[in-house]
């Protein structure tokens, strides 16, 4: 099974998915954690090419390219053969975030991100975990860790309001797969929504 996790900035999707990795490996699964951009060593390269040094580097259209290019890698090296042997991939973002950060962030581009997704990508997860977060609360947690070299740390609290209800509005859009976890409250409680999701969706 492929399985993803979506939200805004801050609104601790790496630290829950590290959790359901564990928690599923307790329970005999075999466990892919993967992330985008990146995931493959080539994908990796071409996430140190988004992420870091001048914001303008690239076109927006640019871009989305990129995004797709590390994706399809991810995809073809990582992703692929892991649900072939039979594991279960954890991705932190997936191609959602591109039709969130790509087609919302720098004008409305996401035809272009859908087009380019159905002809080099054509796969979305079973299950995709949105963790929902007010954006204020989302901003402080990142900013608090922010390094120099993620420059997209730095969106300010309109787009990080923007990109929250993009989210919930993919989610109605792809409702058969998306599930939204709110991710306002203590990690504990958030991890046992998220386990109790999944294992309803492996069953
Ligand atoms: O998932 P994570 O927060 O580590 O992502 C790193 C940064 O890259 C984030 O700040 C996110 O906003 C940005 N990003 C992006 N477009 C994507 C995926 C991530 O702008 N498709």
């Amino acid at each position: 099974r492929f399985i993803s996790f979506e939200g805004i900035d801050g609104s601790g999707k790496s630290t829950q998915i590290k959790r359901l990795a564990t928690h599923l490996t307790q329970q005999g699964h075999d466990v892919v954690l993967t992330r985008e951009p990146g995931g493959s060593p080539g994908a990796e390269e071409i996430r140190a090419l988004v992420l870091q040094g001048d914001p303008d580097r690239w076109s927006a259209e640019t871009e989305i390219l990129l995004f797709t290019a590390a994706r399809r890698d991810h995809l073809e090296r990582t992703i692929l053969p892991a649900l072939a042997e039979g594991k279960i991939v954890l991705c932190d973002r997936f191609a959602d975030s591109t039709r969130m950060y790509q087609g919302l962030s720098r004008g409305n581009l996401r035809g272009i991100v859908d087009s380019l997704h159905e002809l080099m990508i054509g796969r979305e997860p079973d299950l995709t975990i949105l963790i929902d977060m007010d954006p204020a609360t989302g901003l402080s947690r990142a900013l608090s860790r922010q390094t120099k070299d993620e420059r997209f740390e730095a969106f300010g609290e309109d787009l990080q309001k923007a990109m929250r209800q993009g989210f919930l509005d993919l989610a109605e859009e792809f409702a058969s797969r998306f599930r939204i976890v709110d991710g306002a409250r203590d990690i504990d409680s958030v991890a046992d929504d998220i386990a109790a999701l999944t294992e309803a969706a492996l069953a």
